[in-house]
């Protein structure tokens, strides 16, 4: 997902230092060399992502390519020895697929634009829409409504950019606008693409996968800046069409393979990667490195013969880009079992070198993970702890339900040149950089499933709430209807 990345990188809670907490068992540091061997040098993770990528290609939530990467994805784990396998539905609000959109600038020069529909975003008109460029820089009712004469019939240009510089907030004020800029008469509305060389990112500007209210599109960010120096010369006039697929209430599945602890079953751990992605590209690197990392982490524990003392579940979630909806119906079809969830792993950075692990604002958890970091991490170079908090991927969820969270940390330096666009492609992926951070999912799951004790407790409500708080997420959570 990471749909506000780019604005809200900051969210990052400073800890005190860590005091020493308990060393891995004896004979895990043995077990975890077994594992790291099988998937460094046994591995198969280039494969799964490459099946995900050039097999399946984009994996639209809802869309058929989805449906059979899931199937895909369920053989994978039985082949891997794993029989309790599952297909778990959760509803999709309505389906959605994209038409491709012609569209030029006509007044006061005629050129071509680089533009394309939102995700979840209705057909253009028949015949296209076509119109007068409005540009909006308040996102408020008020604000609106007193421009509404202005903006009847206008073709309504958002700077994202500028929108969004109020972080999460000004997100849950997007979604708002767009049914106050329908009121008004709007014709359609288009945000600017913050990306050089009119390059533009796929994404949807609703929470739940729901069509919006009028059509909108993304134009590309050298196009946006033309019309931004044009407009105080006078009317600049657009048209564009495009014709999408969008159909109505579905069923998507989450893909859930287990295995039973040996010691105490009840309990389990989960580790998840979203399998849904867009379709500008091929989902390679979100979420299809992920997938990967997940699906050759069961195969390697699995190939282990015993099982942990705990149960580790691995979980390919769907719906992750309209919203995290996968996992969200999995928690909430679960929630008498959560008690007994003792950590919810997530990857869903891309395929970067691995660093460690984001412990989401948890100073107990950074403390616990700490020797597991050292030794049995370090040598995969993934022994990083950050102390980041983010609502943005598939552990979200479970951290609500006060689960002890992490986040694969890995090196994103490139991440932003392919995340959803053209160029997220099975190419781009680096194999030692992928399966090395399968190790590292791999050996983390299973030294917290080996671990005599638990990681961590699980919070209560009000010491989540103090979490959300710190990292200014309360307001927003609320917003999308998440926290109550
Ligand atoms: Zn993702």
């Amino acid at each position: 997902m990471k749909l506000f990345r780019a604005a809200l990188l900051s969210l990052v809670l400073l800890l005190p230092p860590v005091v020493s907490a308990q060393q891995p068992a004896a004979g895990s540091e043995q077990t975890s060399a077994r594992l790291a061997g099988e998937v460094l040098v046994n591995g198969r993770a280039m494969e799964y992502v490459r099946n995900l990528s050039d097999k399946f290609g984009g994996r639209v939530s809802g869309s058929a390519a989805y449906d059979r990467s899931a199937e895909w994805a369920a053989e994978q784990f039985r082949a891997a020895g794993i029989k309790d396998v599952r297909l778990e539905p959760f509803p999709l609000e309505s389906t959605w697929a994209r038409g491709r959109a012609r569209a030029r600038m006509t007044a006061p020069l005629e050129r071509p634009l680089h533009l394309e529909s939102l995700g979840w975003s209705p057909s253009t008109p028949a015949g296209g829409v076509r119109g007068e460029i409005y540009m909006l820089t308040d996102l408020s009712r008020d604000f609106i409504r007193r421009e509404s004469g202005k903006i009847k019939g206008r073709v309504v240009l958002l700077d994202l950019a500028a929108l969004l510089k109020d972080g999460y907030a000004a997100f849950t004020n997007l979604v708002a606008a767009q049914s106050l800029l329908k009121e008004a008469g709007a014709a359609a509305a288009v945000v600017g693409s913050a990306d050089p060389n009119n390059v533009l990112n796929a994404f949807s500007l609703n929470w739940g996968a729901r069509i919006s209210p009028l059509p909108l599109a993304q134009l590309g960010m050298e196009d946006t800046t033309l019309i931004q120096r044009l407009l105080p010369q006078g009317a600049v006039t657009v048209e564009f069409q495009y014709e999408n697929r969008t159909g109505g209430a579905a069923v998507d599945n989450n893909v859930v393979a287990e295995i039973r602890g040996r010691e105490h079953p009840e309990e389990w751990i989960i580790v998840g990667a979203h399998l849904d992605s867009w379709d500008y590209g091929t989902g390679a690197q979100d979420n299809g490195a992920g997938c990967a990392m997940v699906l050759e982490a069961a195969r390697a524990i699995a190939a282990l013969g015993t099982p942990p003392r705990r149960s580790i579940r691995f979980a390919l979630w769907g719906g992750e880009e309209q919203g995290l909806l996968g996992s969200a119906a999995y928690v909430r079809a679960h929630a008498r079992e959560l008690k007994d969830c003792v950590a919810a792993l997530n990857t869903d950075n891309g395929a970067g070198h691995p660093r460690g692990w984001k412990v989401e604002g948890r100073e107990d958890v950074q403390a616990a993970m700490t020797p597991i970091s050292e030794s049995l991490l370090a040598g995969l170079g993934g022994d990083g702890l950050s102390p980041e908090l983010t609502f943005d991927t598939d552990h979200g969820h479970f951290l609500l339900a006060g689960v002890p969270a992490l986040d694969l940390w890995v090196d994103m330096k490139h991440y932003d040149d392919i995340h959803h666009k053209p160029g997220d492609t099975l190419d781009k992926i680096a194999a030692h950089n992928l399966i090395a951070g399968a190790a590292v999912v791999a050996v983390t799951a299973h030294a917290l499933a080996e671990r005599p004790t638990r990681i961590a407790p699980q919070l209560k409500r009000d010491a989540v709430a103090g979490l959300l708080k710190k990292a200014n997420l309360e307001e927003f959570l609320k917003a999308i209807g998440v926290w109550k």
